[in-house]
């Protein structure tokens, strides 16, 4: 017999109200308990470290430290060597010799940047920056007053260059950055757009352009790491990169980068970006997160362009979408013939069959191009909260919900057959498993009320199209009526469920999201599924709108929505959704409750292998206590 149980709550709710925010330990250590340096601020060439690597034990990873780079990782477990992904660049030989001066160790990661640029140049991987700018609010401090949202391909070869996913583009964004936000500013801005900082300088990242200075050495989650400072020689030319980088000191691999570009031309900026890199594949770190933020809000400032901005590139390990390649991948075997022997199929049993040979194109065209995250760990929580619905209202469907994750921030869900598809940025926001429920009672609602969608894609004529046109040709949107029909039964499977008692939190959430709605146009706008929202009012579930305590922003417990980034992390090579691992950090003001808001990336760097191992489930003790606010 089927039985329901707490699941999001377990897995990952507990942290509900400090999700977005980082866990101290991952914040950058200082170089405390390391040996003695070279002396600050001078250029590396008259300062030595001799054995950089290893030479003075480190807090936490004195191993990793002794491990010369000639013995690779991989070594260590055979397991781990399986997991490398086959179509993964082959790692650099490293029997080159440990560098035993601060100048070698630039001419190292000089040579791996290039390197690291040679590996992926042909690449297309899938870039999203989500922009939200800025205005000040006397007691939430700069909130976002409106949003803008890119999503497209980058070619990494040679000539950089974006395709771009959505078909209306934000134009009158890239226009501002070009044209100005005011009369004395106008923004620099690239074909690459926000993604420029995936590598600090394309062309002329060598020491003819470039000074090096050596400052300190620091972790940087599990990574022990020294930092340099990186100015342009004078001369050496417009937009080139100023700031500081951390390099690992195994295989001297760039790990992170921060700053800017410099000189700008006259009248305009470059913007200021920090930029993390993932450790993915065996001797590669990937650009995987730029943040980028502008704006002062101290009194008196002139210049009042603000905004926060968070790239993420994914999909590195995604087949080049040329045509010939799609036709030749095109999955025509894809449902299985599971009727028994000697029977013919019922024209119900056919129209089932038909129905899920359009879920099964759907789901695998979206996964190719870059858009959903292969079946995973964030699916089991999903399934398992779809299950707690179906068996309190004794649902029993002839075949099994599936759910899915769009790797994509802006908040939507929809169905096709019976798949249930959610983005990373709505499971992100969401504050509870009760939430998290509503939000999957709509859709599957729609799959108990048949009201199915997209069976014309089992026709494989409709899948043949190229990645960058997915959201012109894909669409799940249903009609109005079928929509209040779906909240409908949403709130009739919510109120049979485990979570009727928790509806007063749906209720927060929704009026959370109504509250900002009228600034996160981009956010709301869908590009697959119906709107939570339209025009600044949001429309999903209204009948559980007005449940719960009115929203109060001092009250610091009441935790209604959360910032984007919290919850589910992307893998940028395999696209695998998994859930962040958090710890609570105490919300003090307000000011950190952040709903839907863009904050900065500091991700646990880990080095390859080191990370793929599947952590244990979360202790059991959250079982019991259900994550709420009041
Ligand atoms: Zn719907």
């Amino acid at each position: 017999m089927r039985t329901w149980k707490w699941m999001f709550t377990a897995a990952l709710l507990v942290t509900v109200s400090a999700a977005a925010q980082q866990p101290a330990e991952s914040q950058p250590l200082s170089a405390a308990a390391n040996g003695p340096l070279p002396t600050d601020s001078q250029p590396l060439s008259v300062g030595t470290v001799p054995q950089i690597a290893g030479a003075t034990p480190s807090p936490n990873s004195a191993q990793t430290a002794e491990a010369p780079a000639a013995q690779p990782q991989a070594s260590q477990s055979q397991a781990q060597s399986q997991a490398q992904p086959a179509t993964a660049p082959a790692p650099t030989p490293s029997a080159l010799p440990q560098p035993t001066t601060m100048d070698q160790v630039v001419d190292r990661f000089i040579e791996r940047e290039h390197g690291l640029m040679k590996a992926l140049s042909n690449r297309t991987p899938v870039v999203e920056t989500y922009l939200q700018n800025l205005s000040a609010d006397p007691q939430l401090g700069p909130v976002p007053s409106d949003d803008h949202y890119f999503l497209g391909r980058m070619d990494m070869g040679e000539s950089v260059d974006r395709k771009d996913y959505l078909k209306e583009q934000d134009k009158g964004m890239q226009t501002r950055l070009m044209g100005g936000f005011n009369k004395l500013f106008k923004v620099q801005y690239q074909p690459m757009g926000f993604s420029w900082m995936v590598y600090a300088d394309r062309t002329d990242f060598d020491r003819s352009h470039y000074e090096f200075h050596y400052i300190r050495r620091e972790f940087l989650g599990d990574v022990r790491c020294l930092v340099f400072d990186v100015t342009p020689k004078k001369g050496s030319g417009k937009g080139r990169f100023l700031g500081r980088v951390w390099v690992e000191d195994q295989e001297y691999n760039i790990v992170r980068l921060n700053g800017t570009y410099a000189p700008a031309p006259r009248n305009s900026y470059f913007f200021h970006m920090d930029s993390w890199r993932l450790n993915l594949i065996p001797g590669y770190w990937v650009p995987a997160y730029i943040y980028s933020e502008e704006g002062d809000f101290s009194a008196g400032v002139k210049n009042k362009t603000a905004f926060k901005a968070q790239t993420r590139i994914w999909g590195y390990d995604l087949k080049k979408g040329d045509k010939d390649d799609e036709l030749t991948q095109i999955r025509v075997d894809s449902v299985k013939d599971e009727t028994p022997t000697q029977q013919d199929a019922s024209p119900l049993q056919a129209e089932r069959q038909w129905q899920q040979q359009a879920e099964d194109n759907v789901i695998e065209r979206l996964t190719r191009a870059g858009l959903l995250a292969p079946e995973g760990d964030v699916d089991h929580i999903l399934q398992t909260v779809v299950n707690n619905l179906e068996v309190t209202n004794n649902i029993d469907l002839p075949r099994p919900v599936r759910t899915r994750v769009l790797l994509t921030a802006p908040l939507e869900t929809f169905s096709v057959g019976n798949t249930i598809v959610i983005s990373r940025g709505l499971i992100d926001v969401l504050p509870d498993e009760a939430s998290l429920a509503a939000v999957l009672s709509h859709e599957l609602a729609h799959i108990v009320l048949g009201h199915n969608l997209g069976s014309k894609y089992a026709f494989n004529d409709r899948m043949l199209f190229s990645d960058d046109s997915t959201y012109a040709n894909l669409g799940f949107k249903h009609i109005p009526e079928e929509e209040i029909a779906a909240d409908k039964k949403a709130v009739d499977l919510l109120a049979n469920s485990p979570y009727a008692q928790k509806l007063d939190n749906v209720g927060l959430f929704l009026k959370a999201l109504q509250t900002r709605a009228p600034q996160l146009n981009a956010l709301l706008t869908t590009h697959l599924g119906n709107p939570l929202a339209e025009g600044g009012t949001v429309n999903r579930l209204p009948a559980l709108a007005t449940k719960g305590p009115a929203l109060d922003n001092n009250k610091l417990d009441q935790v209604a929505a959360l910032p984007l980034g919290g919850r589910v992390k992307i893998n940028p090579w395999d696209d695998k959704a998994e859930m962040v691992k958090t710890a609570p950090v105490a919300i003090t003001s307000a000011r950190d409750k952040m709903p839907f808001e863009v904050t900065p990336f500091y991700p646990r760097l880990a080095r390859w292998g080191a990370s793929t191992t599947p952590s244990a489930p979360p202790a059991t003790a959250a079982t019991n206590a259900p994550s709420g606010t009041k």
